[in-house]
């Protein structure tokens, strides 16, 4: 099957009513949506939302390393692993250094780099990637990976040091582009400087953009950012970021 756009990271669990949102993402060209898990909660709508949509809504289960609560985490990493077998990917997980929790108490960042290895060596015994968030936490998000991780990984909406971009891609694994293609310095300079051969497209939705949630329907706003600042055409980021997506989740 010939895709035209891939939405490959979108948190479908934030919305009420499904129907209109697929809608609208097919009549702009979106042909298949990668759903990420965050926590028990979001984990069980994805694969709702993947139920409903089959062969559209791709799942990935994980948990966020914002959105755990040490009441029922472990339930969770369970709940992830049996169900891990119907998933394109272990996600959304990672580390998050910046978040308020993370920043003052050191055995959060601990706990976040225990819930994000536990959740890496899984990704490898079931062969799965891995989508990483690593806000503020780059360096140790991507030795981690190194170390306990699968080969296959994308660090969605990387906006860190071009150094360590580097040696991501040196790697193999992949960055995805965001609406802050538009706008946001950090992420604009990774892009700038990572191949269209690593680049995926992802919305992030409901992530809020210009004051509204975004939703997959809007990718194809990234699409043109992306083109725009590495002056290539349209079409060849459609085609090339959409390969990538097929290659990496296998779908
Ligand atoms: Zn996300």
């Amino acid at each position: 099957m010939h895709r035209r756009l891939i939405d490959t990271h979108a948190h479908l669990d934030e919305f009420d009513e499904m129907e209109p949102i697929i809608e609208r993402a097919r009549e702009a060209g979106v042909d298949a949506i990668i759903a990420v898990g965050a926590n028990m909660r979001a984990c069980r709508l994805t694969l709702q939302w993947a139920d409903a949509y089959p062969g559209y809504v791709y799942p990935a289960l994980g948990v966020h390393p914002t959105e755990w609560f040490e009441e029922d985490v472990e339930e969770t990493l369970r709940f992830v692993e049996e169900h891990l077998n119907r998933c394109v990917a272990v996600g959304e997980i990672g580390l998050d250094y910046w978040s308020r929790e993370a920043r003052k108490n050191k055995a959060v960042r601990r706990r976040q780099r225990e819930i994000y290895v536990r959740q890496l060596e899984m990704a490898v015994e079931y062969d799965k990637p891995v989508s990483i968030h690593s806000k503020g936490s780059w360096r140790d998000a991507l030795d981690l990976l190194l170390e306990h991780g699968p080969e296959r990984a994308v660090f969605h909406w990387y906006s860190g040091p071009i150094d360590i971009l580097k040696e991501l891609l040196n790697a193999g694994y992949y960055i995805s582009a965001t609406p802050a293609a538009e706008y946001s310095k950090h992420h604009r300079a990774a892009l700038q400087e990572a191949p269209l051969e690593r680049i995926l497209l992802e919305t992030d939705s409901p992530v809020e953009y210009r004051g509204r949630p975004l939703e997959p329907g809007d990718l194809p706003l990234v699409a043109r950012a992306l083109a725009e600042l590495k002056d290539v055409s349209l079409e060849e980021v459609v085609e090339a970021t959409t390969r990538n997506a097929e290659r990496l989740f296998r779908i």
